[in-house]
């Protein structure tokens, strides 16, 4: 038969597995992890006590569970804010938790009404759990979305269930109610109020694991130093662009250029303005190019940028605006003199029938040239010999 306490005793055991899951995330680094296991163990105290009700004596079984069920809802509240990088309103949990408190002391001790301690405790955790609603953002990028919009209805619903509760309660005040009651009402009440937590864990764990893969995915497109696109990425996004300009007919361009004596500048400045000249190889580059193009760091002080749609012209175009640009003098502080450096460009534009890896070397090659030649310059690629139209052959009578 199904009973208040059996549902209490479900809900406990529903969270101490709650706490293996967010176990899991502990060396993950992620904000909010820690207060809200320390949420669910304090949840998980709170109900055993609940449940000893008629067991323990009162103090504990009524304001010692309240406390601590009043406790764990503050925590889950401070965990999303932390993971959300928000201030933790400590103020107004503290003085909102001492008042449903001081109500909770007041209508046992004083007045002695179920009622109206449990409507006291209703508008605490309506306010919190409105409050964890509004902080999880209603629109957030499409790869968090799922958990994010979970988290945040959830937190609604429940806030929605504590309002009709307390509204509930509130009317029946002067009823001899009983605690643990298998009235129909008093167990749907029960059993959403105590899954509360689990069901607001069960989002956290969600947005923590998206987040974790948000920033493992962003770790492996992204070159750490410059946060230009890694070549992983690259490689990815030059197959797929190749494939569509195959299959389309369209133009698809691609520059490899690479810093001039990038050695000289460590040796000469030191390794660590190396890194920083890099890093506004980027920031200068990326001003050049469009929003549709592709620079990527290759490895070393040896980049690439992919231009899709892009024919020859409009690629040696691009790559004088970005010799021009690249050509700078880093000034990094006041005291110390400033960095001198260019770069070498290699232009090539796909031909029919060409692979990505021909694509590459023909502009390696101009690269090569380039350097070469002096450096500081843009060498354009000849379009590959076997696709040099042929001359008509003359017949001699
Ligand atoms: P060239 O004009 O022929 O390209 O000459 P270079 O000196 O630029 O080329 P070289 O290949 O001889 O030297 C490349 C230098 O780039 C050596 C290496 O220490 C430095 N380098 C590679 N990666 C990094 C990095 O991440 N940070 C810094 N500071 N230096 C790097
Ligand atoms: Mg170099
Ligand atoms: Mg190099």
């Amino acid at each position: 038969m199904l009973s208040a306490l059996s549902l209490l005793l479900v809900t406990t055991a529903l969270s101490v597995v709650m706490l293996f899951v967010l176990s899991s995330l502990k060396g993950s680094g992620v904000e909010g992890v820690r207060e809200w296991g320390q949420g669910n163990a304090m949840a998980v105290l709170a109900l055993l006590l609940f449940a000893s009700r008629g067991v323990l004596p009162d103090v504990l079984s009524i304001e010692g569970a309240n406390l601590l069920f009043i406790a764990s809802v503050a925590l889950m509240l401070a965990g999303f804010r932390r993971h959300l990088g928000q201030r933790v309103p400590t103020r107004p949990l503290l003085l909102g938790g001492a008042a449903a408190m001081a109500c909770l002391v007041f209508f046992h001790h004083g007045v002695d009404s179920l009622p109206m301690r449990t409507v006291a405790v209703s508008i605490y955790h309506f306010s919190v759990y409105v409050a964890i609603g509004r902080t999880i953002p209603a629109s957030p990028e499409p790869r968090l979305r799922y958990p994010y919009l979970f988290t945040r209805r959830a937190a609604f619903v429940l806030g929605t269930v504590h309002a009709c509760r307390g509204i509930f309660y509130a009317l029946q005040v002067g009823e001899t109610l009983r605690f643990l009651e298998p009235a129909p009402y008093n167990l749907a009440f029960f059993a959403i109020g105590t899954l509360a937590l689990p069901a607001l864990t069960l989002g956290a764990v969600m947005m923590a694991n998206a987040r974790v893969i948000r920033e493992t995915a962003y770790a492996a497109d992204h070159d750490h130093l410059t946060g230009a696109w890694s070549r992983r990425a690259f490689f990815n996004f030059a197959e797929h662009e190749h494939a569509r300009a195959a299959r389309i007919g369209s133009s698809l361009s691609l520059l490899v250029f690479d810093a001039d004596h990038f050695k000289r500048v460590n040796d000469t400045h030191g390794h660590a303005t190396g890194d920083r000249v890099l890093r506004d190889i980027v920031i200068h580059a990326q001003e050049v190019i469009r929003k549709i193009d592709y620079c990527a760091r290759l490895g070393g002080e040896e980049f690439a940028v992919l231009l899709p749609d892009a024919n020859h012209q409009t690629a040696m175009d691009v790559a004088a605006r970005l010799r021009t640009a690249l050509d700078r003098s880093l000034h990094l502080a006041p005291s110390t003199l400033p960095v001198g450096y260019t770069v070498s460009i290699g232009v090539a534009t796909l031909a029919p029938g060409e692979t990505l890896a021909e694509l590459m070397a023909r502009a390696d090659a101009a690269l090569y040239v380039a350097k070469a030649d002096g450096r500081n310059r843009v060498v354009s690629a000849p379009m590959p010999p076997r696709l040099v139209p042929v001359p008509e052959r003359r017949e001699w009578r």
